[in-house]
């Protein structure tokens, strides 16, 4: 089984970011410069409770889009949910922020949007809290301005993601820079998109159909399972982490200081999971999304 299509363009996106219109330092139009200017074809502006304008053009794409936040419960449990692909002129007047998370993620989904969960580690979302959303189609496993030197050291929500997924669900993982314009929040993390069809349509198929990988550099071409046995094959990395439920696995963690272009993984007998981790010689990673083996269906219904 391959992960990816063999011959398809990849897109570059930040699915998360603020501007002016919000509590970003600069203005969109700003902001829409200098991600181009750094190679990205798909941006969205997600500012706070205000929905951004769409825009399409040959070789680059603004996905509308807003972030929305609760704090629910009786411990007031912090959640940040972005919607993309929102209809233009859609307002949030007078919000209640202390709505269930699921009632923010199910608005988005009647106004014909796509929603994610956004930085579950720096909000310290539980999870079983997490396990608990429906109809989100990724999770951001790395959000640059939730690391130092502009937040707590909370940017890397992969191992709470692992106990999401030893659980079961195995949500689709993206990295974004949810950048403010903090002085080097921006262009460090993204999402890398796969699409024959570079529209509005296109992208969000792709994104509600798994078809993306988060990085900071280290290009994904692609990720197979046959015969017990994983393979991912990258540009040149210096190391492969093969994560997965099982505590103890011999060889899940590869190194080639030289940088190595293949990478392997034999699946465990216990193995209900997994996903890997790639670096490259200058530290930046890359993340694949957990995946089911073993004949393991995860609860979301996939195998
Ligand atoms: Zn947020
Ligand atoms: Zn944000």
């Amino acid at each position: 089984m391959k992960f990816f299509c063999d011959n398809t363009s990849w897109y570059k996106a930040n699915l998360h970011a603020h501007t002016t219109v919000s509590d970003g330092r600069k203005s969109p139009e700003e902001t829409e410069k200098l991600f181009r200017e750094k190679g990205y074809q798909i941006l969205a502006f997600s500012d706070h409770w205000k929905v951004s304008p769409a825009k399409v053009e040959k070789e680059f794409i603004l996905l509308s889009a807003a972030e929305l936040d609760t704090y629910y419960g009786d411990n007031k449990e912090c959640f940040h949910i972005i919607g993309l692909n929102l209809p233009e002129g859609t307002t949030f007047p007078n919000p209640n922020k202390t709505v269930h998370p699921q009632k923010l993620i199910d608005r988005i989904e009647e106004l014909g949007g796509s929603a994610f969960l956004a930085h579950p580690q720096w909000s310290l979302n539980q999870p079983e809290d997490i396990a608990a959303l429906r109809n989100i189609f990724a999770v951001e496993v790395f959000n640059t301005t939730s690391g130092l030197p502009h937040n707590p050291d909370r940017a890397d929500s992969s191992d709470l993601l692992d106990l999401v997924a030893r659980k079961g669900y195995l949500i689709p993982q993206i990295a974004t820079d949810d950048c403010h314009w903090y002085d080097g929040d921006e262009c460090k993390s993204f999402t890398m998109i796969q699409t024959e069809d570079f529209s509005v349509e296109g992208i969000v198929k792709a994104l509600r159909n798994g078809k993306f990988y988060a990085s900071q550099g280290p290009l994904v071409k692609q990720v197979a399972v046959e015969d017990g046995r994983v393979t991912v094959t990258c540009s040149a990395c210096v190391s492969a982490v093969f994560f997965s439920n099982s505590p103890w696995v011999s060889k899940r963690a590869e190194f080639s200081p030289e940088g190595a272009t293949e990478y392997t993984y034999e699946i465990a007998k216990g193995d209900c999971f997994v996903r890997i981790e790639l670096t490259d010689k200058d530290g930046n990673k890359a993340w694949i999304s957990p995946f089911p083996v073993n004949d393991a269906i995860n609860r979301f219904g996939q195998k």
